[in-house]
């Protein structure tokens, strides 16, 4: 890759994946040198870096310093995964860098489609227990579950209006610093970071009189969450990524009043 002429560039990546080019040599080839873009972060001060760690030969590993604040570029990829998994759910940003920048975690949208199912059983259930009667009418209903899809699709519709409403707070933003706003990146952390939603189902199903009190902590956590992966995304403020989430969520709650009102989900 390059010139052609007696440069050369030093690969880094997995496998036979190509993740960076650096330059080794002198190259005038302007495209080739476009190609040498940095794909990692430091997860301390989120500065681009090319490599996380430096392969001597005869196996000999180093991890990388930043050039920025000379700490380690990604500490976490020595660490367990057990240990990055509570550092997430203590929501460190830099276990949060380190997910969203320094892995190929791939899962967001299958995780997406739990939550989202998770959020339906949650109300499917609540509706059930509110409604429950002796007719058969309503027995036959029940077991045809259109109810469980109808709020299947109440849950996707708040969603989309959330993503909406962060979106359409952070755009302009982005817009007037003259920055690009990383739409795929960020929706990707947005939805990695809703994985809070997935304690519904154990909060169902062992119900108990403090129910309500659980399903508030888990919005809470889920709000807090998603707040740190905006953060670590524009690598802004906390007020910034906090007012984001609240925007999404006040676009999500009119809409939902909308729909109730309009009984389209009803
Ligand atoms: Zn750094």
């Amino acid at each position: 890759i390059g010139c052609g002429s007696e440069c050369s560039y030093r690969k880094f990546g997995r496998g036979n994946e190509v993740k960076a080019l650096t330059l080794v040599g002198n190259c005038s080839d302007d495209m080739a040198i476009a190609i040498a873009s940095a794909p990692y972060r430091c997860i301390e001060c989120c500065e681009e870096a090319i490599e996380l760690y430096k392969d001597y030969t005869n196996g000999v590993l180093k991890i990388s310093r930043c050039s920025s604040c000379q700490k380690p570029v990604d500490k976490y990829i020595e660490y367990d995964p057990v240990i990055i998994l509570i550092d997430a759910i203590l929501c460190k940003a830099q276990a949060f860098r380190h997910i969203i920048f320094n892995t190929e975690v791939n899962i967001h949208g299958k995780l997406g489609v739990f939550c989202l199912l998770c959020e339906a059983y949650l109300r499917w259930s609540q509706r059930q227990g509110s409604q429950r009667s002796s007719d058969p009418a309503d027995f036959i209903r029940y077991t045809k579950e259109w109810d469980f899809y109808r709020m299947f699709g109440l849950a996707l519709f708040e969603l989309v209006m959330f993503l909406m409403g962060v979106f359409a707070f952070l755009w302009p933003i982005k817009w007037y610093e003259k920055k690009d706003l990383d739409s795929a990146k960020l929706l990707k952390a947005l939805l990695l970071s809703s994985y809070g939603k997935l304690l519904l189902i154990p909060a169902v199903i062992w119900e108990h009189d403090y129910s309500n009190l659980c399903f508030s902590l888990i919005k809470l956590f889920v709000i807090t969450s998603n707040s740190q992966a905006i953060r670590v995304i524009l690598n802004s403020s906390r007020w910034l990524s906090l007012l984001a989430v609240l925007s999404g969520l006040l676009m999500e709650t009119f809409f939902q009043e909308f729909a109730i009102f309009g009984n389209i989900f009803m």
